[in-house]
């Protein structure tokens, strides 16, 4: 399981709705976390798979791997 920064960002990520079982298509899900690049992002509702990178969690002012480091 991923170390996250602090529980709200955990709650985030991991949050799955059980009426959306792609998290980008369920507007309560904020975050996501790229396992493969190890970055956060916004989730951005346009019907596709945008994100939008995050450098710091808004929760805890942490800063985030961004996967370019
Ligand atoms: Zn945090
Ligand atoms: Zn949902």
């Amino acid at each position: 399981m991923a170390e996250h920064c602090c529980d709200m960002m955990r709650a985030h990520v991991e949050n799955v709705c059980d009426q959306h079982t792609d998290r980008f298509e369920c507007p309560d899900c904020l975050i996501h976390h790229s396992k493969v690049r190890d970055s956060y992002g916004l989730i951005i509702h346009d019907g596709g798979t945008s994100v939008m990178t995050i450098s710091y969690c808004p929760w805890c002012a942490t800063k985030l791997p961004n996967g370019l480091d």
